[in-house]
């Protein structure tokens, strides 16, 4: 080692020091400190030099073991077979040097099965007779963690086989985007700390203890691997697929054969080109050799199949200045800062607005007025500042002004302990007021037609309603002295709020915008205790036995009802002939939903993340429903998936059932 320079030397040991550490942050606290290319600049920075000086190379060196770290708390599982990472190819070239160098090991025809890169992460099912008997992440490649009851929440994973088979079957669990979406405007809501990304998110959901907490995160899953055994021998990755398929484990469609680079290339631009508007994150491809007679002709290194390699796309970064900061107040008073910045294109849409989540993230980054500063999407979602260009930034710059009084009632801002969320804690704040009651008329919650946070600042500025139950206390001649407020629309909004009215307990409850009860909550508490008095009398403990529902929902609901103000706005909607019990199914007849969807007519819009159009007709068919094209005054269900269009709006004018991809699962 001595002819190796010192330096060298001295940056090797560096970036395996770098990167254990970031390994760490990532695998072990979900809360990565880089982006991921930054990782992979280190790690091939690292990769290069041990080629050069192998002796370098330490068993601790992260090129030498698959990444991930085994957390305390779960039982072990050894794999029967490693689990392996993949190798990276980060440009076309080197994709040519992988297909070129592929062809001249195997010295005979190859082609390869190219699929998506699904940015989750490893999961191992163990399925004997067809039974689901054991679940595990990857681990370190050779032991994983027990994740059984984590991975039985997952509704795409069949519990049981299409055939008694047994086998070990390999994929990706991965959190949808919207999901991932909606946890983090929830969680910035809350003042609680946004999960980093995705994966991240799936991988800190998959090893909660409370299989409770795991199905809040909504997680799914697709399958792309498995152990071979005399039961279960494809011939080809692609026959895998279809064996899959056929044993009712759901794999992800977009996936093509290929026989020279250049298909590969034309398929890895076809899924760039997709990649926004998939409901799950990818974050590449990879191409696989197809023949698993050739696979095991080339092997494995310590840590990748030579088989395979994994093209990685660029994480797509621009450069805007920051403008203003914006502070708003959310309906539990938390004050959210939104940095906006001059407009710039990224990852194929205008953005202007960063969320900046809360006041750590602001200290840690030191963003101020005026700054030069680089965007991605966290988790090609949400726009979000990740660096600021400081050596632009002009002398007289000063750190942002964080608030001490709140923007709109300008009553003293708090920070409750351990929240990294600052708070307007007064009841009467009309920021907050505008907030809750534009939650409670929201498409979710009461569904007020036409209700939106425009009418609901008029008719707070115009002093005609002061909480959720004014609503229903306004004449239609009330409206009219709303500014620019015609008769048509006065009769619209009235009419609106007289037939949300006859609203489902659960979509009152989730509008009362309690803390941590989500729509979701809100339907499972409802089912169970059928009418809001019976909430009000539950004990934690009662509402806590619902499967899906935790301590931190319990004491909450338990909490929101102490309060005589609670009691008192539950009296002015009872008052107001608002129904407050649960008009939809009971838990038994969930059950039996077959007949449920027999006899009716049915809708399907938007795009679901769990099934294609064409599965969720086969399955609603097979149900006894008819499924139609149109929305008409027939239709007795719309399924609505995420972005709706059209036949949303004519549903909900229609004032047709409407379920999202949830609800439509659950009474499937
Ligand atoms: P990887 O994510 O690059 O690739 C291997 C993984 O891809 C497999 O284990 C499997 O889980 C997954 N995969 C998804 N779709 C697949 C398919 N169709 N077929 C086969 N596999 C598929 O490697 P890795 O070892 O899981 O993790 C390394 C990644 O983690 C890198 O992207 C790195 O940037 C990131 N990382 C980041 C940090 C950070 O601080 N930001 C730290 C450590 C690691």
């Amino acid at each position: 080692m001595s002819n190796i320079d010192q330096n060298t030397q001295d940056r090797v040991k560096e970036l395996r020091e770098q990167l254990n550490l970031h390994a760490h942050h990532y695998y072990v606290l979900d809360q990565p400190k880089i982006s991921d290319q930054e990782y992979d600049i280190l790690y091939r920075e690292l990769q290069t030099l041990e080629d050069t000086y192998p002796e370098l190379i330490t068993d601790d060196s992260p090129t030498q073991r698959v990444g991930d770290q085994i957390l305390e708390g779960f039982t072990k599982v050894a794999h029967s077979q490693p689990m392996y990472s993949l190798d990276n190819a980060f440009n076309e070239a080197e994709v040519g040097a992988f297909v070129e160098r592929v062809k001249k090991q195997l010295d005979e025809p190859v082609s390869f099965l190219c699929e998506c890169k699904i940015d989750g992460l490893a999961i191992a099912l163990t399925y004997e007779n067809g039974q689901l008997v054991r679940g595990a992440t990857r681990g370190d490649g050779t032991v994983g963690e027990d994740i059984t009851t984590s991975l039985r929440t997952i509704k795409s994973i069949p519990l049981r086989l299409t055939d008694s088979i047994s086998a070990e079957i390999r994929g990706e669990a991965y959190m949808p985007k919207a999901v991932f979406r909606e946890l983090n405007a929830e969680r910035d809501e809350q003042g609680l700390v946004p999960l980093a990304n995705p994966r991240n998110a799936a991988a800190g959901g998959l090893r909660q203890l409370d299989p409770k907490e795991v199905a809040k995160r909504q997680l799914s899953a697709f399958m792309y691997g498995a152990v071979y055994n005399d039961e279960f021998q494809p011939d080809s990755q692609e026959n895998l697929f279809e064996t899959l398929n056929d044993l009712g484990l759901r794999t992800n469609s977009l996936r093509r054969l290929c026989e020279t680079t250049e298909e590969i290339l034309s398929f890895i631009d076809e899924i760039a080109e997709l990649r926004q508007e998939l409901p799950y994150e990818i974050d590449g491809v990879v191409i696989k050799v197809n023949s698993i007679e050739q696979q095991d002709t080339l092997g494995y290194t310590v840590r990748a199949p030579r088989w395979a390699t994994a093209y990685k796309f660029k994480a797509e970064v621009a450069t805007t200045t920051v403008k203003e900061v914006e502070w708003t107040v959310g309906r539990t008073g938390v004050v959210t800062p939104t940095a906006i910045m001059d407009p710039v294109t990224l990852a194929g849409s205008v953005v202007q607005r960063a969320t900046l989540h809360n006041v750590d993230f602001i200290e840690s980054l030191d963003v101020r007025i005026g700054d030069s500063v680089q965007i991605h999407k966290a988790g090609d979602i949400i726009p979000e500042i990740i660096s600021v260009n400081t050596d632009q930034r002009d002398e007289k710059s000063v750190p942002l002004e964080i608030p001490t009084h709140c923007p709109i009632c300008q009553s003293e801002l708090v920070r409750l302990n351990e929240e990294v969320a600052i708070r307007c804690v007064n009841p009467l704040c009309p920021a907050q007021k505008l907030a809750l009651i534009s939650h409670f008329t929201s498409r979710n919650a009461m569904n007020i037609v036409g209700i939106g946070e425009k009418v609901i600042a008029k008719l707070l500025s115009a002093d005609l309603v002061k909480d959720i139950a004014g609503l229903y206390y306004l004449e239609e001649s009330d409206f009219l002295q709303l500014p620019s407020t015609k008769e048509k629309s006065a009769a619209k909004y009235y009419q609106a709020i007289q037939t949300s009215k006859e609203q489902s307990l659960e979509r009152l409850l989730f509008g009362l915008g309690i803390r941590h009860v989500g729509a979701k909550a809100a339907r499972l508490i409802a089912q169970q205790f059928k009418s809001i008095q019976n909430i009000m009398d539950a004990t934690p403990e009662a509402i806590e036995a619902i499967e899906g529902i935790g301590p931190m929902i319990s004491q909450s609901i338990v909490q929101y009802f102490e309060d005589d103000e609670a009691k008192a706005l539950i009296g002015r909607l009872d008052q107001a002939d608002v129904n407050l019990n649960y008009l939809g199914q009971s838990v038994e007849d969930i059950e039996s939903q077959d007949t449920y969807w027999s006899g009716k007519t049915v809708v399907l819009t938007g795009t679901m993340e769990q099934y294609t159009r064409s599965e969720a007709k086969k399955i609603l068919e097979g149900k006894g429903a008819t499924v139609t094209g149109s929305v008409s005054k027939k239709t007795d269900i719309l399924v609505a998936g995420e972005s709706a269009g059209s036949k949303l709006t004519k549903a909900q004018d229609l004032g047709i059932e409407i379920f999202d991809e949830a609800q439509f699962i659950e009474l499937i």
